[in-house]
């Protein structure tokens, strides 16, 4: 068994802030949520308001923090960061909220896990601009409202429909960030390959385009082994054989899917006929914990059309039995 981890999903590394675009014009492809947003950034700062609090939506490493940056760097005002899971108590969520300033961005990544009584002083923050903080216990607890500075709140999520509708209806802005295309990936593959100092071939750009799963994350940590690959077993130059080599021993296929999404497609079809099988028992099944199992594997696998999401659970598709060359005989609703 291997000793290296082969998976390239959640987890930011130090590194990536090297690779993070600054402004709205190096973030590449999404060019209708650019265009957009680049009008309503333009009209704040023109009406000398910060700008509306604004979601934003998508599977994880395509660029909901950097976006979220872009924002603060765009409206030239300072970001604060954080992210639900490290909020535990009333306390933490207003010590951070009192203590914003005017017009700056607080960002919250991961924004559906926030816990219920954080999440509802929170969205008397974003609407009201103040909290209502209680002092004391029992009879003797009185509320006392402290206004805030009118700032922007950016949340960030990879599950929009986690999050509770009086939250989620209190952003002005959302925003839908899609798998980019092979063209969008190359570029951004190119643009990294530059700031990394790497070299690579236009080819074997394209090629790793390919294999990078629609993120940019993904597409920005392959460059990085295959600079090894290319160093240790080539002349420090990536070209389309070290980019097939490398795949090869990472386990990642020219369509980008990793050896967890065909053990998803194979479980499936060869324990549950093809389905439907519910997320949980699939989780199990494939021993992937069910958050990385919804938020990570599923919505490429769905993208790329191997998987379906129905009511009764998960089914495979007919290119999910062709991948894996296995036939789909009883799938013949397909
Ligand atoms: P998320 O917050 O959605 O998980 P990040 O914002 O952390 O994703 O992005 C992951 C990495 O991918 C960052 O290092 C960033 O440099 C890169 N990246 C994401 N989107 C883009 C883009 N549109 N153009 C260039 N690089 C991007």
């Amino acid at each position: 068994s291997s000793v290296v981890s082969t998976s390239f999903q959640q987890e930011a590394d130090v590194q990536e802030n090297i690779l993070r675009p600054k402004m709205l014009c190096d973030f590449q492809g999404q060019q209708q949520l650019k265009d957009n947003l680049s009008i309503f950034i333009r009209a704040a700062r023109e009406r000398e308001e910060p700008l509306d609090h604004t979601f934003l939506i998508g599977p994880p490493g395509l660029g909901k923090t950097t976006l979220a940056s872009i924002i603060a760097n765009e409206m030239g005002s300072e970001i604060r960061m954080t992210s639900a899971p490290a909020l535990d108590k009333p306390k933490d969520l207003a010590g951070i909220l009192t203590n914003v300033t005017e017009g700056s961005v607080f960002f919250i990544d991961e924004i559906h896990r926030l816990k219920p009584a954080l999440e509802e002083m929170l969205y008397i923050a974003m609407e009201d601009f103040e909290i209502d903080w209680v002092i004391g216990q029992g009879p003797a607890a009185r509320t006392m409202r402290i206004p805030l500075p009118k700032f922007t709140l950016v949340g960030a999520t990879t599950k929009a429909g986690s999050v509770s509708s009086p939250l989620s209806s209190r952003f002005g802005i959302t925003c839908h960030i899609e798998f980019y295309n092979e063209k969008e990936l190359a570029q951004i593959i190119a643009r990294s390959a530059t700031i990394m100092d790497i070299s690579i071939s236009k080819d074997a750009i394209d090629l790793l385009a390919k294999c990078s799963r629609g993120t940019p994350r993904i597409a920005n940590r392959l460059l990085k082994r295959l600079r090894d690959f290319a160093t240790v077993l080539g002349d420090g130059i990536i070209t389309t054989e070290i980019v097939h080599h490398g795949m090869g021993r990472l386990g990642i296929d020219l369509n980008g899917l990793e050896k967890q999404d065909r053990n998803i497609l194979r479980t499936i079809i060869e324990f549950y006929d093809g389905g439907p099988v519910g997320a949980e028992t699939l989780s199990i099944s494939v021993g992937e914990a069910i958050e990385s199992l919804e938020d990570f594997y599923e919505p490429y696998l769905i993208q790329k059309g191997y998987l379906k999401r129905t009511p009764r659970g998960r089914m495979t598709t007919k290119k999910a039995y062709d991948l894996l060359g296995l036939s789909s005989i009883r799938n013949s609703n397909e």
